[in-house]
């Protein structure tokens, strides 16, 4: 199990502070220890480091350094600092999806969840926002995954594009476009193909896909178990296509959250919906305190 950051701060503060007032470089070992457990809840070396560079100077403020609970105060200050990261511009579950039809563009590698998520991301907006939504797959290369949306379309109530054989993904895309202005559909969301890798022909597909309809998001779908790999992802998929947010799947699993942190500080992009399950509406809006709590164990 892993150590609880409280318990092993309040360890280190109490051999300190039976040495009397706290030094710069007490704060430093205590501050050691927070690295530690931000590489352990997965946080990447570079993010860790960064991060605590930020927090060094709040840290060794006098308040800390004489308060009688050092520990519970560099908790407060690491916590909120984290929160602080996470958190990105705007509310976490906010979407532009204003002036309709708005598509939303579905990217990430296969097995991320994307289109688990479509269709939650779908039900959550036909249900809670009243929107009327499309959905259509442009996965070509798998039937399957076509037929896995329609599935989820009937499931959650929510239509998706009828399948036509033969077409590109942006043929797909544009019968969308055209079926959502026709339909009076506020939301089309394009569920694009998704590889075990990222490779040239995935990304040029769906830079072609969002060219052809530019999409007013554009969310790219990682499995926050992944750790490091997810971030790399997301610094791919950001460079090449633009990402206007990100979706963590699998945070019901036993990860500790920090591929979030590490995402948010490289990418500088917002996370703004968490996937806690494989049912449909086990889809939620990103919440920092959570995840925040969850890296300090
Ligand atoms: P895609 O290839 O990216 O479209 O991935 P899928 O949507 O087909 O999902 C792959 C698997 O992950 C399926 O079995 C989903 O039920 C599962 N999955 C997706 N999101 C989550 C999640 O948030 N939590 C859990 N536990 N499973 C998920």
């Amino acid at each position: 199990m892993f150590e609880n950051l409280s318990e092993r701060l309040g360890g280190v503060f109490d051999r300190l502070t039976k040495q009397g007032a706290l030094s710069e470089e007490d704060v430093k070992t205590a501050l050691r220890e927070v690295r530690v457990a931000l590489l352990e809840a997965d946080v990447s070396l570079p993010v860790a480091r960064e991060f605590i560079k930020k927090v060094q100077s709040k840290a060794t403020g006098s308040a800390v350094t004489k308060s009688i609970t050092p520990g519970q105060q560099v908790v407060k200050i690491v916590h909120d600092a984290l929160i602080d990261t996470l958190r990105g511009e705007g509310e976490p579950g906010d979407l532009k999806i204003d002036n309709p039809p708005a598509a939303i563009l579905m990217v990430g590698l296969q097995g991320s969840g994307k289109t688990t998520t479509t269709g939650k991301l779908a039900k959550r907006l036909a249900g809670r926002e009243g929107k009327k939504v499309l959905m259509a797959s442009l996965d070509i290369y798998r039937p399957a995954a076509m037929e896995q949306l329609a599935i989820l379309g009937a499931q959650v109530g929510v239509d998706t594009l009828p399948i036509v054989a033969g077409e590109t993904a942006v043929q797909i895309a544009k019968r969308a476009k055209q079926q959502a202005t026709l339909g009076g559909y506020d939301v089309y969301m394009l569920d694009t193909a998704g590889r075990l890798q990222i490779d040239e022909t995935l990304m040029q597909e769906v830079e072609d896909v969002r060219d052809a309809v530019e999409p007013r998001e554009t969310l790219l779908v990682v499995d926050g178990l992944t750790g490091q790999v997810a971030v790399e992802v997301a610094e791919e998929f950001d460079g090449k296509i633009g990402i206007s947010g990100v979706v963590l799947t699998r945070m019901d699993g036993d990860g500790r959250g920090g591929a979030a942190l590490s995402m948010r500080a490289v990418t500088g992009k917002p996370i703004k919906f968490v996937g806690s399950g494989e049912k449909m509406d086990a889809l939620e809006t990103f919440e920092p305190e959570r995840i925040a709590g969850r890296i300090l164990g």
